[in-house]
């Protein structure tokens, strides 16, 4: 059963050019996971993407994660992905939507931390509210990560930022000095096709 909520997903890829994941794994029974993509497509950018209901909520942050809790990073949702999404790395064809290369810059499990009135929210209401805490455990990234939104509408946009816990570094800067892949240790330049080899 295909999810409804990967229409989109479906809809801007041919998945007879990319190899991309169709998306039809839609269960998890182990802990929400979550992975940081980077991106080379027309702009460069790290998509941060967290299990909701059986998919990969997901957004296109442009300068990618700080581990500064005093920097703010401009955050685009984009469409939903499938699970399986969190395992691909790759080159995505020219001409197809996103073309460009792909690493899985960082991947891990999250726990839903987001709370108002001292009440726990579920992520479904978090994300409607637009500000959802979370504390990921990555092979990078860990701690509490706060993504607030803070236009609606057709420009919707959130912020990403880290919040101060023990995990707070302002002079890390992880998107420079730890560009490698975690699934394959390479850079994304060194990201080739395999339609090629
Ligand atoms: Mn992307």
């Amino acid at each position: 059963m295909v999810n409804n909520s990967l229409k989109d997903y479906h809809k801007k890829r041919d998945f007879n050019k990319t190899n991309e994941p169709s998306g039809k794994n839609t269960k998890n029974n182990n802990k929400s996971i979550f992975v940081i993509q980077k991106h080379d497509a027309s702009s460069l950018h790290y998509d941060f993407r967290l299990e909701v209901n059986g998919v990969l909520k997901s957004w296109a942050v442009p300068k990618g994660p700080s581990t500064n809790p005093k920097v703010k990073r401009l955050a685009i949702p984009t469409e939903d992905h499938p699970l399986d999404y969190a395992a691909f790395e790759g080159v995505i064809p020219e001409d197809n939507y996103g073309a460009g290369s792909v690493i899985v810059w960082d991947k891990g499990t999250y726990e839903n931390f987001t709370k108002k009135d001292e009440k726990k929210l579920t992520m479904k209401e978090a994300i409607k509210k637009g500000h959802i805490t979370v504390w990921l455990k990555g092979e990078k990234l860990n701690g509490g990560y706060a993504l607030i939104r803070t236009n609606t509408g057709e420009k919707e946009k959130w912020l990403l930022m880290k919040m101060k816990d023990e995990y707070a570094d302002a002079r890390r800067k992880p998107t420079s000095t730890e560009p490698k892949s975690v699934l394959s240790d390479k850079k994304l330049s060194e990201m080739k096709d395999n339609n090629d080899e």
